[in-house]
């Protein structure tokens, strides 16, 4: 395949997945620009996300701050944006603020504090939001949604920090009831917390949720960001 024809079938393939977002925000009544496309570019080159970028994909979602630290001299001239939709390690967090907007996967107090405790002299705040394990599922990263609402208050609290909403992994199921679920818990902790009045949750609206099988079901449910790899990409290499 040349390049040419790589760069076709990747703005096709980008197009598609806009209109799906779209087609799902008009069926639940939704504008369609209330809902922005990540790019979701782990083991992708930089190459092909500055195609992307040149294209209009400008949010950019990476789960490993080893290849965010490789990639981004590469992207540095483009504008975009990034964030971290991956678990972090303390000892990779420095790394990690040099080259994130927003971290997605705040899932305790004790991270949020040592991003806030480096974030105090950003020239803008990080921004934050509290990843939350909406599905149950052992594997999957984030708080308890019991205790969602009481980390987004502490979260928002902290200087250097702004809290813009919650993330979630859906339930990985065939049953689209139990997944629109799943999507459906998240929204209903975003409500609380904007409601709650508590200091720094006013603007606490992303919902970063839904990926490339299940995107309608998340915009269904609010979702402000989907999050897209394979449907933008196709099949990832296996991971090493
Ligand atoms: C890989 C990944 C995605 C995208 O998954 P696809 O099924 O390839 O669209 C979304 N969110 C997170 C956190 C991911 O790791």
């Amino acid at each position: 395949m040349t390049a040419a024809e790589g760069s076709g079938q990747l703005a096709l393939a980008l197009d598609k997945a806009r209109s799906r977002a779209s087609q799902a925000a008009l069926a639940t009544g939704r504008r369609p620009e209330t809902v922005k496309l990540m790019l979701a570019t782990k083991t992708q080159p930089a190459a092909l996300i500055r195609q992307a970028i040149a294209l209009g994909f400008t949010l950019i979602g990476e789960n490993r701050v080893q290849e965010l630290v490789s990639k981004a001299p590469v992207l540095a001239d483009l504008p975009h944006r990034t964030h971290l939709i991956g678990p972090l390690q303390s000892n990779k967090i420095n790394a990690a603020l040099r080259h994130v907007e927003c971290v997605e996967t705040v899932a305790s107090l004790g991270l949020a504090e040592q991003l806030s405790r480096r974030s105090t002299d950003r020239p803008e705040p990080l921004e934050v939001m509290v990843q939350v394990n909406t599905s149950g599922e052992p594997t999957k990263s984030g708080c308890q949604p019991a205790q969602a609402a009481d980390l987004a208050a502490m979260v928002g609290a902290l200087p250097g920090l702004r809290l813009v909403g919650f993330m979630t992994v859906g339930l990985n199921s065939p049953d689209a009831g139990a997944v629109l679920g799943s999507y459906l818990a998240l929204r209903v902790i975003r409500d609380q917390v904007v409601a709650s009045g508590e200091a720094g949750t006013a603007e606490a609206r992303e919902l970063s949720m839904g990926m490339s099988g299940d995107l309608e079901l998340a915009v269904q449910a609010g979702a402000t960001i989907v999050r897209l790899g394979t449907a933008v990409f196709g099949p990832r290499a296996p991971a090493t």
